[in-house]
């Protein structure tokens, strides 16, 4: 594996067909799983560690957001990446005046409304590192549910000629979702987060046994982490997979996006839904069955 830093040494050093992974680094198997990913479909792995400031809101965790880059080297070049790209800003953004791409209404929704200007901060950088780069594919998590539509979306609506490829969320052993930020749940924190994936789980299996009520299914979630202690629901939200729109009935492909403060720390998850040979069928993600690298020390 070779760390590079700039867009003209990614393409110089990349061959054949080029599957792009993009981080902010702080690396567990979630991202892992992106990169085996690629390396499965792909001749050239690059992966980006980068964290884009434009992203984070004012009072957000910009500073104190984990970053870990001899440890991520290592993982990166376990998981087989060929290129991990480590630009400085001025590699990414080297004009100050960068042209906004406007973003659609769905983009201002759930998290776009919680964290506003976040994913205007993910657009641009998404649309720059898909430029500099020209992968043929590019792996993103389903975690980030949002995210992915609005790539999905500017794909579209740039004319890029990058294949989004979405990879299903990697879990702990007691459900909760990989995030680099659960480096921030101790303890208490850290027993209460896991309320989110439960309900998911319990909405999910309600839906196995026939429910289909969106009201409903958000209903069950929300007891869940009503129930526990030290997390607050932010919202729970049945939605379209792609734009987000809200469904008072299940239909799929669609998801069960949600979101909830532990402390400090905000929280998504999902469930996905997608219609398959027998009807509408359930992605909850997959289990590790040994706890994270994020769960070490
Ligand atoms: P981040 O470093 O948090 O910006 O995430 C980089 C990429 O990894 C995004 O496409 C995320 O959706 C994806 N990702 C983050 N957490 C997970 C997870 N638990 N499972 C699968 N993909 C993930």
């Amino acid at each position: 594996m070779k760390m590079v830093g700039t867009f003209a040494e990614v393409r110089d050093a990349a061959y054949g067909s080029v599957g792009f992974v993009p981080t902010m680094g702080y690396l567990h198997e979630g991202h892992v799983a992106l990169m085996l990913e690629a390396c499965r479909e792909c001749d050239t792995v690059v992966a980006s560690i980068f964290v884009n400031a434009l992203q984070f809101g004012p009072g957000e965790d910009l500073a104190t957001y984990p970053r870990d880059l001899d440890r991520d080297s290592q993982l990166a070049k376990r998981a087989g990446v060929d290129l991990l790209f480590v630009p400085d800003r001025d590699e990414v953004y080297p004009d100050d005046e960068i042209a906004a791409v406007e973003l659609p209404d769905f983009a201002g929704r759930l998290e776009g409304e919680r964290r506003p200007g976040h994913f205007q901060g993910v657009a641009t950088v998404v649309e720059l590192l898909l430029t500099g780069i020209d992968p043929d594919r590019a792996y993103f998590g389903l975690k980030d549910a949002q995210q992915l539509a609005l790539v999905n979306w500017l794909v579209g609506a740039r004319r890029l000629s990058t294949t989004i490829v979405p990879v299903s969320t990697r879990r702990e052993p007691d459900g909760l979702a990989l995030s680099s930020r659960n480096r921030y749940l101790k303890g208490e924190s850290r027993v209460a987060a896991s309320a989110l994936s439960r309900g998911l789980f319990q909405a999910a299996d309600a839906v196995e046994a026939g429910e289909a009520d969106g009201p409903t299914l958000e209903g069950i979630v929300s007891a869940v982490v009503a129930d526990a202690a030290g997390i607050e629901l932010d919202y729970a939200a049945l939605v379209t997979s792609d734009r987000f729109e809200p469904l008072e009935k299940l239909e799929a492909p669609a998801v069960l996006a949600v979101a909830a403060n532990v402390s400090e720390t905000h929280l998504i998850d999902n469930v996905a839904f997608f219609r398959g040979e027998d009807g509408i069928e359930v992605d909850r993600g997959v289990v590790l069955e040994r706890p994270s690298v994020l769960e070490e020390n």
